[in-house]
């Protein structure tokens, strides 16, 4: 979808062989959700992409086991380190996730797959611009999330803004102020999210505001300001501030849906009220932090709590049976399956 027609209540389509087509509607929900935000500097997306789509997450399968090997290649001790150390910008809860898994596949899955280097040499840096990782898990469990990445082998670095990104690395201010370069031929990107630019134009159609993120805040039922028959959803909607987490987008798209259901049986719509189903994120094989209505809770259990939620949120039960063949090999062995490397348009790498 390219254009939103408000008035003539038409979108705009490009088709899979690449001609446009117009789509009348009745009703319409958005949901396309947003992309990476550089805050200003577009131009790191070449040395440090992000972590948005499925494309995105082969592209960092590839870069990731690239680096190790590019590391066995390597005789010069420096260029080894700079491809042995992985910076991970943004210790929300994706960043956190990365980190810990760059860590733990480097220390296990990869143990004995290299002559000239051990695995274990690996450097992960996780660089937060806040005060604490994990910051809307609260104190606590930032602490605990903290100490159980570097037991993994990850340096967490708070209150730290990078302010460079090149082939060879990233600078980053300190909150002294300082200025410090740190090499590392690998480096993700996980901070920050800005809406994608169907939602500046639905606002502008329409006269709604956005938040600092481009996110469309909408009324009370999900709808776009003035227009009833129009609902925006998930990711790129601002409803009172809500995070972009998948069961905001799932419980808003249900919604509207069932909104439209309402008025299709001659019922006014009501506001939609969020179920908060709480926050979790797996730092390692076995430790987890999870946080659901004051509850608190990290370690094993957490871990246990994480697999079970994440399990119960697949669809269907054949997706279900496979991810439990898949992990129960992969918790109690060392190994990844998931190593297949394809080619995908190579970003510049020195
Ligand atoms: C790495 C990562 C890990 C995450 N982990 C968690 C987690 O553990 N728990 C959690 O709750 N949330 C997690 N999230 C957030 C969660 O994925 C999102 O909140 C959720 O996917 C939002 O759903 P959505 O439908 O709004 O947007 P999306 O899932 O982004 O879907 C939008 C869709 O719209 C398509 N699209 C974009 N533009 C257009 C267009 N112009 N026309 C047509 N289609 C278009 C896109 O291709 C995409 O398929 C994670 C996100 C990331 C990136």
């Amino acid at each position: 979808m390219v254009e939103i027609d408000l008035d003539r209540r038409e979108v705009t389509v490009v088709r899979p062989d690449a001609r446009r087509a117009i789509l009348p509607y009745d009703s319409l929900v958005v949901g396309v959700g947003v992309g990476q935000s550089y805050f200003g500097h577009d131009e790191f997306a070449e040395w440090a992409p992000g972590m948005k789509t499925l494309a995105d997450a082969m592209l960092q399968r590839q870069r990731i086991f690239s680096a190790f090997e590019m590391a066995e290649l390597e005789d010069d001790p420096e260029a080894r380190r700079s491809w042995l150390t992985f910076v991970v910008v943004g210790g929300g809860p994706t960043g956190v996730e990365i980190s810990g898994q760059i860590a733990e596949l480097a220390r296990r899955a990869l143990k004995n797959n290299f002559r000239h280097f051990d695995p274990a040499e690996v450097h992960v840096a996780l660089f937060e611009g806040g005060k604490e990782i994990l910051a809307s898990f609260g104190d606590r469990l930032s602490a605990k999330a903290t100490r159980a990445l570097e037991k993994t082998g990850v340096t967490v670095h708070t209150g730290c803004v990078v302010t460079a990104v090149d082939a060879d690395g990233v600078a980053v201010k300190g909150a002294d102020g300082a200025v410090t370069r740190y090499p590392a031929k690998t480096t993700i990107w996980a901070a920050g999210v800005s809406a994608s630019p169907l939602a500046k134009k639905l606002a502008d159609a329409s006269g709604a505001d956005v938040d600092r993120a481009g996110r469309v805040k909408v009324e009370r039922d999900c709808s776009l300001r003035g227009h009833p028959e129009v609902f925006v959803v998930g990711d790129m909607m601002n409803f009172d501030d809500l995070p972009g987490v998948a069961e905001v987008a799932l419980q808003s798209g249900v919604h509207a849906a069932k909104t439209i259901r309402r008025r299709l049986d001659g019922k006014d719509a009501q506001p939609f009220k969020y179920r908060d189903l709480g926050s979790m994120a797996a730092i390692s094989r076995r430790r987890a932090v999870v946080s659901f209505h004051g509850l608190r809770v990290a370690g094993f259990l957490g871990w246990l709590m994480w697999l079970f939620v994440h399990l119960a949120f697949l669809t269907g039960f054949k997706n279900r049976f496979k991810t439990i063949v898949s992990w129960t090999l992969s918790f109690l062995g060392t190994g990844r399956t998931e190593r297949a490397l394809i080619r995908i348009p190579e970003r510049k790498r020195r």
